[in-house]
């Protein structure tokens, strides 16, 4: 649980200071059946909100703080431990690094695999179903809203089960990199499979990373990376366009589980509030957007998501269409 790395986690509390989080830094509660009854002035300020969005097709937004319920920890929650993750420049810029990141990233993808969508999720898809969504974009990369269901999602940042060469541009399933992992490094998982916290992209805190071999691609020997955002790096452009053509199909854009700490989601909100849209934000704790927001709410997240998907009526004039199944 020690070892003052790249990602901070030395000066970090452990377990018995923050009793939220277990060893395997996951919150023990059970998905999908926690849901706290609401208070009547979180009822009252919830009504508020489905004045406001009823009748508009909603773009919704959504972060950390949505998977919290899910057992994967938000680092910038209102009771997050400090971390600071790897950067762009410093995963490509120094080998030592990203050895490091690789060991901590193949213990730690495993938990998110695990993880699963709760009631939060469950009511973003139970919205689409509902032709209420003209989309979704959501800042996670544990892909929690498609097992929950939910079909036109832009995964913003990108996902923590495909892995990417930097070299040739190939994309793999993390799993088959794992595969790889393993071969090269024998008896790794069960040596360290007691990880502490396991951060939402997927990084466990494990110690002994100097001997760990990383896997070149299969393809051509480059450099593979896991294939999401990080600091320092850009959302692709094709990804943003897609993401502000939600926001402008929508009648009013609605926040979850955000700080929006990172320009990357905030850059929405000031698009929405821009054309005068109702901006509805839920999250716990002050966000960078607040100021653009028509209503804060501070309730939680699944809470409030499943009171609005039950509660927001039906568009007059019919339904945003929802979009197939894929085959
Ligand atoms: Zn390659």
């Amino acid at each position: 649980m020690s070892g003052g790395d790249i990602t901070g986690r030395a000066s970090q509390p452990g377990p018995e200071s923050n009793p939220r989080l277990g060893l395997t830094g996951f919150v023990s509660t059970t998905p999908m059946s926690t849901l706290a009854p609401l208070l009547r002035e979180e009822r009252d300020i919830l009504d508020r909100a489905v004045s406001l969005l009823s009748g508009l097709p909603l773009a919704v937004l959504t972060g950390a703080g949505l998977s919290t319920d899910s057992g994967i920890p938000d680092y910038r929650g209102p009771q997050s431990v400090k971390r600071n993750p790897m950067t762009y420049q410093q995963f490509v810029g120094d080998e030592e690094l990203r050895r490091r990141y690789w060991a901590r990233n193949h213990v730690g993808w495993r938990h998110l695999r695990r993880a699963d969508p709760n009631a939060g999720h469950a009511a973003v898809a139970l919205m689409e179903e509902r032709g209420l969504l003209t989309g979704l974009v959501t800042q996670n990369v544990d892909k929690l809203h498609s097992s929950a269901g939910s079909l036109n999602v832009i995964d913003l940042h990108g996902t923590f089960d495909r892995v990417v060469c930097l070299q040739c541009g190939s994309v793999f399933p993390r799993s088959r990199v794992a595969e790889i992992l393993e071969e090269l490094n024998p008896g790794y998982l069960e040596r360290e499979s007691d990880a502490g916290d396991v951060a939402p992209d997927a990084d466990a805190d494990v110690d002994d990373t100097g001997d760990f071999s990383m896997a070149p691609c299969p393809v051509c020997g480059g450099m593979l990376k896991p294939d999401f955002v990080y600091f320092g790096e850009n959302v692709p452009k094709d990804r943003v366009a897609a993401a502000y053509a939600m926001v402008d199909a929508a009648g009013a854009l609605l926040v979850a589980g955000s700080s929006l700490t990172v320009m990357s989601g905030l850059r929405f909100v000031r698009h929405a509030a821009k054309q005068g849209k109702p901006v509805v934000i839920i999250n716990r704790g002050p966000t960078r957007g607040d100021d653009f927001a028509s209503l804060k709410i501070e309730v939680g997240v699944s809470e409030a998501l499943t009171y609005l998907a039950e509660q927001l009526p039906a568009l007059p004039t019919g339904h945003v269409p929802v979009p197939k199944e894929p085959e």
